[in-house]
């Protein structure tokens, strides 16, 4: 079966979108909602040739109690079962809790790990994309997810991780 890709990361940040975009076709579901995904969901990609299955996550209510301890509980199950991970963070909102707390589950997993700085619609949002090499995880990967902007050498990097 082919390399499994789990892409994790806080609601709303744009992960069903990258999805569809790896896709390229309107697969996962999308809404302006945080949290409108249920559970994993998996998908057959393709990049140049390679075939590999990713598995948007999702589903968890912003509301309730321990959010940040609940996105970090779905990334470890999800990260788990994958051979990399697409870690993604929005660049316009910069790093918050949530993120961090799934940054040291992933450092934690042993497993190679893609930054994606999402929502760099332009090129005047490169810089709050480099702001995301605090995090650890090595140089964070400019993309806009509803653009397609940087889309391409994202995807080169991913299949390189696999
Ligand atoms: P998820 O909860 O992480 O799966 O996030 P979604 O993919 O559902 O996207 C949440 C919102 O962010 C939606 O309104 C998307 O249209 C928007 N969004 C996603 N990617 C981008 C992007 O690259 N740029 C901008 N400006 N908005 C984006
Ligand atoms: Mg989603």
């Amino acid at each position: 079966s082919p390399p499994v890709l789990a892409v994790v990361g806080r609601p709303n940040v744009g992960k069903s979108t990258l999805v569809n975009r790896m896709l390229g076709r309107r697969a996962a579901v999308v809404e302006d909602t945080p949290g409108v995904t249920r559970d994993r969901v998996s998908y057959d990609a393709v990049w140049n040739g390679r075939t590999f299955t990713v598995v948007d996550t999702g589903g968890w209510n912003p509301d309730a109690q321990g959010f940040a301890e609940r996105i970090a509980e779905q990334a470890e199950i999800a990260v788990q079962a994958a051979d990399a991970v697409l870690f993604v963070v929005d660049a316009t909102v910069g790093i918050t809790d949530a993120d961090e707390a799934v940054v040291r589950i992933l450092l934690r997993s042993g497993r190679p790990v893609v930054l994606a700085a999402n929502k760099v619609d332009d090129q005047r949002a490169e810089a709050e994309a480099a702001a995301l090499w605090s995090l650890g995880l090595g140089e964070p990967q400019p993309v806009s997810a509803l653009h397609g902007r940087g889309s391409g050498d994202l995807l080169d990097v991913v299949l390189d991780a696999l």
